[in-house]
């Protein structure tokens, strides 16, 4: 892995901690507290507050949880998270703390329960430190579209984050916590945790349940995590998944100790990787050179690589954008004023009070979907786009997944280009087209993990896609870990 900057040290001269490992490390040795890590990354926080990756910092309950966890450590009744500190991304609820989708619609809102993922993770004792930045309701690639404020990149200011957990990323790749819950679509954990140099995991969909994540397009969400390490993701992931009564959608499928599966022997793969996606007029030369280094890596650590053409390539993005703006537009009428945050003070009718509302307090880029979503879910319009668009998802998760069934892996890169500079896309299309390597994982509904791979020549780091087949968490989770830890073994010095 790359050679990470240090995270700076904590307030006494603690010794200093990027992964959980660490922490679990230093608190078996009593060199720290949790309180002591809490501070290291509330310090972090203070310090690095012109990146803009919180909304909101929860300073003085995270000390108290991390002094209610010490005492349980000290009782040796802790759970597994214990040490571990987290944000959230502005799209999960969490019991009386706000929650806005990154919008001024659902201003003064306030989550009435907390969702499942969140909480299985307090119930090992996680930490939440607060909610994270990103874009308006999930939709965007560089959290240029929250209506808050814009998120900087650590490794360049001048840089985006990634979208849509921009937040959520800078967070982690600045030692503001540990890691972070984000949401994925069509790319909004892998393709920022390839900007900000970090593990991006977006597992199966419905591995999780989405019971507490605001819906942007449901037959695509997916909670996942951001984090410095394999190992983190693989915990994480595998205390959030499983089975939930409040979502009949997640799946029934047992969950395997993914952590713990990690040092098993990783044997030979069958790996597949999309020459067109390296051939293509959009992409990097920074980007090809490190997807290069990483495939011969790959197969000097005994893997079968082989090119293969996927011609269906130029239908991953229409398709992907017409189904979700269709899904969005349906989940966002829910935002109405009259249920939750804004409302117009103007409109002397119902109906004028509504548009008011949606008008005044929805951006831009959030108003552009929903009216192309309602434009191709209308009655004359339905057949051409919305069926169409569900022939070509059926045509590519099929192309997807029969790739998956011959190989057990399909490598590409995260993202075309390292992290562009903040108002670079001048466009909506141009912003779509960040998200060309992404969707894929996306519309098939696999399981898919960014993995850092290095820098680009102007020092902005560049993830590597590794996709996997659906319920094979555990294979790719072992085999991104193995790939890693070859790769830093290997790195000169
Ligand atoms: N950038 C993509 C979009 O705007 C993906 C977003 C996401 O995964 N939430 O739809």
């Amino acid at each position: 892995m790359k050679k990470e900057a240090e995270p700076p040290l904590p307030s006494r001269n603690l010794p200093s901690f990027t992964s959980f490992r660490d922490i679990r490390q230093l608190l078996q040795e009593k060199a720290i507290s949790c309180q002591d890590v809490v501070q290291y990354y509330l310090a972090n926080i203070r310090e690095k507050q012109q990146l803009g990756a919180f909304l909101e910092v929860y300073e003085a309950e995270a000390l108290a949880q991390a002094a209610e966890i010490d005492r349980k450590l000290a009782l040796g009744t802790a759970g597994r998270l214990a040490g571990m500190v987290i944000g959230l991304k502005d799209v999960l609820c969490h019991q009386n703390h706000s929650l806005q989708g990154g919008s001024q619609i659902l201003d003064s809102f306030k989550s009435q329960f907390t969702a499942t993922a969140v909480q299985r993770l307090l119930g090992e004792d996680v930490i939440i430190i607060g909610r994270q930045n990103c874009d308006e309701f999930a939709m965007g690639s560089s959290t240029e579209n929250s209506s808050f404020f814009t998120t900087r990149n650590a490794a360049n200011p001048e840089h985006v984050p990634g979208g849509s957990s921009g937040g959520s990323a800078v967070a982690v790749q600045a030692h503001m916590c540990t890691a972070s819950l984000g949401s994925d679509t069509g790319g909004s954990i892998r393709q920022p945790a390839a900007f900000c140099g970090l593990v991006g995991m977006k597992p199966t969909y419905s591995r999780i349940s989405r019971y507490g994540l605001i819906a942007y397009a449901s037959s695509f969400d997916v909670i996942g995590t951001l984090t410095h390490t394999v190992e983190d993701a693989a915990l994480l992931t595998e205390i959030m998944a499983g089975p939930d009564e409040y979502d009949s959608t997640a799946s029934q499928q047992p969950v395997p100790a993914y952590s713990t599966l990690l040092s098993a022997q990783s044997e030979p793969r069958k790996i597949a990787y999309l020459q067109n996606t390296l051939d293509h007029q959009g992409i990097h030369p920074d980007i090809k050179e490190k997807t290069e280094q990483a495939l011969e890596q790959l197969r000097q650590q005994g893997h079968a690589v082989s090119p293969i053409d996927f011609p269906l390539l130029e239908y991953v993005l229409p398709t992907y954008y017409i189904l979700t703006m269709a899904e969005a537009s349906s989940n966002l009428s829910r935002f109405d004023g009259v249920r939750y945050g804004h409302r117009s003070a103007e409109g002397n009718t119902m109906e004028a009070m509504y548009k008011k509302t949606r008008t005044e307090a929805f951006g831009e880029e959030v108003q552009r979907r929903i009216m192309l979503g309602t434009f191709v879910l209308s009655a004359s319009y339905y057949d051409a786009y919305y069926t169409k668009a569900q022939k070509v998802r059926r045509l590519l998760q099929n192309a997807t997944c029969n790739l998956l069934e011959e190989y057990d892996f399909i490598v590409l890169p995260t993202t075309p280009t390292p992290a562009f500079k903040l108002g670079d896309k001048a466009t909506p299309i141009e912003m779509y087209l960040a998200d060309l390597f992404t969707v894929q994982a996306s519309i098939a509904g696999v399981t898919a993990i960014s993995v850092p791979v290095g820098d680009s020549y102007e020092g902005l780091p560049i993830g590597l896609q590794i996709i996997g087949g659906a319920f094979k968490e555990s294979d790719l989770f072992n085999f991104a870990e193995h790939f890693l830890n070859r790769q830093a073994t290997n790195q000169p010095k």
